[in-house]
C-alpha cells in the first residue's frame, strides 16, 4: 500500500495528490452516512408497514371478528373484503400475501389458498400479535434471487376491549416499500450529496492552502539558510556554491571567472563611533549599490562583518574586471546619508581569476583575500592577485593564527629609533617600534601585522607588551645613567578603552618611571574614530603627566580647532611630506606650514623620515625642533642603540 502510494505520488501532481487525500475522509464519511440512512429507511419502512397494517385492521373487518370467522376460514366473507381493502393501501402491493392465523397458530385463511391449514415453525412474531401488538419484521427470501420479505402481524379481536382471538399477517416484498419511503426523503439525499461535495471542495481547499503554506515555509527556511539576514545577499555557503557552478561551466566552455573580495575601509570606525544601527544601514546600502552595479548573473554575497564577495561568471579579460571594480568603488564614493549624517565609505577590492590564480573555490577566495589585503595596505583601492606579491604578503588567515601565539613564543622585539634635537644634536628620546621576528618568515614589518592585529582585537595585548618592554628598557637605561624618553604608538582600541590610563599608570609604577618620560603617539585617524571618547582618555593620560604626541600629521583631516582642544605636547610631521621636501615644492610648503602650525599651538615639532643631511639642515633652518629618520639612524635593538649613542657622544676627530 505504501509502495503503491509512493509510486502514485511520483506520477501525480500535488493537486492530484491532495484531490485523492481529501477524498478519503469524504468517502468514509459518506459510507457512514449512507449506512445510517439505510437503517433509517429500514425502520421507517417497518413503521409504515405497521401503521398500514393497523389501519387495515382498524378499517372494520378485523375488529369485529367473531369466533365464527376464524372457524369458517375461507368461507368467511370478511377476509375476502379485507384483501380488497388492502389493495387501497401501500401494503397492497403486487405480490402481497395475507394470512389469518387462529390462536393455535394455524392458517385459517390466506390469499394463497394452498397454504391454508399450515402451522408456523417460527411463531415468535405471531405470539406478539396474539398478545395484542402490531409488529413488522423482515425475513430472508425462501429462494436465492428472491427479494427480502416484509411481514407485519396485527391482532384480530372481536372488539377493541377483548383479547385477540387470532392474528392477521400481511407479507409484501421489502424493496418497493423501502423505495417509496426513500422517495419521500429524496430531497434529503440530494442535500446530503451536495453537502458532501461542498465538504470535499472545502477540505481540498484547506489542504491545498496548508500545503502551500508549508511549501512557502520550506522555501523561507531554505532562503534563510543561504542568505545573509541583514542584507538579503547570498551568504558564504551559497557563494561557494555559486562559484563552484561558475567554475564547472567555465571549465567546460574555457572561460574566465573572476572572484572579487571587498572590505569596507574603516567601517569599524563607523560602527564604534555611531553605533551598530548606523553600521547596519551602511551595510544594507552597500548591498543595494552593489546590486545596482553588477549584473543579474553575478552573485553578490556578504561573508560577514564588512566583507563582501562577488563572482563574475563570464569575464572577457582582466581589464573588464578592473572596470567593474572601479564602477563599484565609484558607486560607494557617493556619500551615504544615514539619519542626516553624510558618511564617507571607501572599499578595498581584491580580485582572483580562474583558471590563472586557482582552480578551486577555496584557493580563489583565499587569493582574492590576499589581493584585497594588499589593496588595503597599499590604499590602492583594487588589486589583482599576483604571485610575486603574495610571497611577501603571506596568507592573512594563517598570519592571524600565528600572531596569537607570537607573544607567548617571545617572537616580538622592540626596536628604538632616536629623535635628535636639531639645535643641540642631542638625543633625548626614542620611538619604540615593534618588530616581529617570525621563525620562518624572518622579520615581518609592522605595517603588515599591526592592521591585522587591529582587525582581530590582538592589538591590545600587543600595546601592553610594547608599553611594558619600553618602560622596562627605560628603567634599565636609567640604572646605567642614561635618561631617555620613550614614545609608544597607540591604536584606536587603547584610546577608546577607559581602563587604558589605569594600565599605563600601573606600568609606570611597576618600572618606577616618571610619567614625563613616557610619550604616547596617536594618529589623527585614531582620534577621529570617536573624538569625544578619545578626548576623555587623552585628558586622563595628560593629567597623569604623560606626554601626548600627534603622529603622521598631515595625512588626516583634523582641523586646527580640534587639534587645539587636545592636550598635546608634540606634533610629528608625516614622513611622506618630509622625505621629498627637497625635490617637491608642494611638500616643502606643507612641511613649512605644519612647522608653523605646531609652533602656533605651542607644540614641539618632530619631522619623521629625515633621510638626508640636506633635509635635516633645511628643517633646522625652518625652526623644526626634532628630526627622526634613517639619516640619523634606523630603528635598532636596545643594546645597539646604547653603542650607537656612545659613538655619537665621542668628540669628532676633525
Ligand atoms: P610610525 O609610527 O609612523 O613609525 C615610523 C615609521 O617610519 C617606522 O616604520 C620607521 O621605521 C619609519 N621610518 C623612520 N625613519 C624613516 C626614514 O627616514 N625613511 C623612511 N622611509 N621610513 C622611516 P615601521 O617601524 O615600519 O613602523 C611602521 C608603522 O607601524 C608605524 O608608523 C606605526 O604606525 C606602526 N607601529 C610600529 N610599532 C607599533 C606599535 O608598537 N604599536 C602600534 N600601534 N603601531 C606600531
Ligand atoms: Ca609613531
Ligand atoms: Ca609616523
Amino acid at each position: 500500500m505504501h509502495g503503491l502510494w509512493e509510486r502514485l505520488s511520483g506520477k501525480l501532481s500535488t493537486v492530484g495528490k491532495y484531490a485523492i487525500l481529501s477524498a478519503i475522509p469524504i468517502v468514509i464519511f459518506g459510507m457512514l452516512l449512507s449506512y445510517l440512512l439505510n437503517d433509517f429507511v429500514y425502520r421507517r419502512t417497518l413503521a409504515t408497514a405497521e401503521d398500514q397494517a393497523e389501519l387495515v385492521a382498524g378499517l372494520g373487518p378485523v375488529q369485529d371478528v367473531r369466533a365464527r370467522d376464524i372457524t369458517n376460514g375461507e368461507r368467511s366473507l370478511r377476509w375476502h373484503s379485507l384483501v380488497a381493502d388492502l389493495e387501497d393501501t401501500s401494503l397492497g402491493a403486487q405480490g402481497s400475501t395475507v394470512k389469518v392465523w387462529d390462536s393455535d397458530l394455524q392458517i385459517v385463511f390466506s390469499s394463497d389458498s394452498s397454504i391454508v391449514g399450515h402451522t408456523s415453525f417460527n411463531p415468535e412474531h405471531l405470539h406478539e400479535g396474539l398478545r395484542g401488538e402490531t409488529k413488522a419484521y423482515t425475513s430472508e427470501p425462501a429462494a436465492d434471487g428472491d427479494e427480502d420479505i416484509l411481514s407485519v402481524v396485527t391482532p384480530v379481536r372481536p372488539s377493541a376491549s377483548e383479547d385477540p382471538i387470532g392474528v392477521l399477517e400481511i407479507s409484501v416484498p421489502y424493496a418497493p416499500l423501502a423505495r417509496a419511503v426513500k422517495r419521500d426523503f429524496r430531497i434529503f439525499y440530494v442535500v446530503l450529496v451536495i453537502g458532501l461535495n461542498l465538504l470535499y471542495v472545502a477540505l481540498f481547499g484547506v489542504m491545498m492552502r496548508a500545503s502551500r503554506r508549508l511549501r512557502e515555509r520550506a522555501e523561507e527556511q531554505e532562503h534563510l539558510a543561504l542568505h545573509d539576514v541583514l542584507t538579503g545577499l547570498a551568504n558564504r555557503a551559497l557563494f561557494r556554491d555559486r562559484v563552484k557552478q561558475a567554475l564547472r561551466v567555465a571549465e567546460r566552455e574555457q572561460q574566465t571567472v573572476a572572484v572579487l573580495l571587498m572590505d569596507l575601509d574603516r567601517f569599524k570606525e563607523i560602527n564604534d563611533t555611531l553605533g551598530h544601527h548606523h553600521g547596519d544601514i551602511v551595510l544594507q546600502e552597500t548591498a543595494r549599490r552593489l546590486q545596482a552595479t553588477l549584473r543579474e548573473t553575478d552573485t553578490i554575497a556578504r561573508l560577514g562583518g564588512d566583507e563582501f564577495a562577488m563572482v563574475l561568471p563570464h569575464v572577457p579579460d582582466p581589464a573588464a574586471v578592473v572596470l567593474v571594480a572601479d564602477k563599484i568603488r565609484a558607486a560607494l564614493r557617493v556619500p551615504f546619508i544615514v539619519q542626516g549624517l553624510s558618511l564617507d565609505v571607501r572599499a578595498s577590492i581584491g580580485v582572483a581569476f580562474f583558471p590563472g590564480h586557482g582552480k578551486d573555490v577555496d584557493t580563489l577566495i583565499q587569493r582574492a583575500d590576499v589581493a584585497m589585503y594588499l589593496a588595503k595596505t597599499a590604499q590602492s583601492g583594487c588589486e589583482i592577485y599576483a604571485v610575486e606579491k603574495d610571497q611577501y604578503s603571506p596568507s592573512r588567515l594563517a598570519l592571524v593564527g600565528e600572531l596569537r601565539n607570537a607573544i607567548e613564543h617571545d617572537e616580538f622585539v622592540v626596536h628604538y629609533q632616536p629623535k635628535v634635537d636639531l639645535k643641540t644634536g642631542e638625543v633625548k628620546g626614542v620611538e619604540a617600534l615593534l618588530r616581529w621576528e617570525h621563525p620562518l618568515r624572518k622579520l615581518i614589518p609592522p605595517d603588515e601585522f599591526i592592521p591585522l592585529a587591529e582587525h582581530t582585537g590582538l592589538i591590545e595585548p600587543l600595546t601592553s607588551y610594547v608599553l611594558n618592554q619600553s618602560l622596562r628598557q627605560v628603567s634599565e637605561w636609567r640604572e646605567d645613567g642614561l635618561d631617555l624618553k620613550v614614545a609608544v604608538n597607540l591604536s584606536t582600541r587603547s584610546l577608546l578603552n577607559a581602563q587604558f590610563p589605569d594600565e599605563v599608570s600601573k606600568a609606570l609604577k611597576k618600572w618606577r618611571i616618571p610619567p614625563s618620560s613616557l610619550q604616547l603617539e596617536i594618529t589623527e585617524h585614531t582620534i577621529l574614530a570617536d573624538p569625544a571618547r578619545a578626548a576623555g582618555v587623552l585628558a586622563t593620560l595628560s593629567n597623569m603627566g604623560v606626554e601626548l604626541s600627534i603622529d603622521d600629521f598631515g595625512t588626516g583631516y583634523s582641523s586646527f580647532v580640534q587639534l587645539r582642544r587636545l592636550p598635546l605636547t608634540e606634533l610629528k610631521i608625516d614622513k611622506s611630506f618630509v622625505m621629498n621636501m627637497n625635490v617637491d615644492e608642494n611638500d616643502a610648503v606643507i612641511v613649512r606650514s605644519l612647522i608653523e602650525l605646531g609652533r602656533n599651538l605651542g607644540l614641539q615639532v618632530v619631522a619623521e623620515g629625515v633621510e638626508s643631511e640636506q633635509i635635516r639642515d633645511d628643517l633646522t633652518k625652518l625652526g623644526c625642533d626634532f628630526a627622526q629618520g634613517f639619516f640619523t639612524s634606523r630603528p635598532m635593538p636596545a643594546d645597539q642603540l646604547v653603542r650607537w649613542l656612545n659613538v655619537m657622544s665621542q668628540p669628532s676627530v676633525n
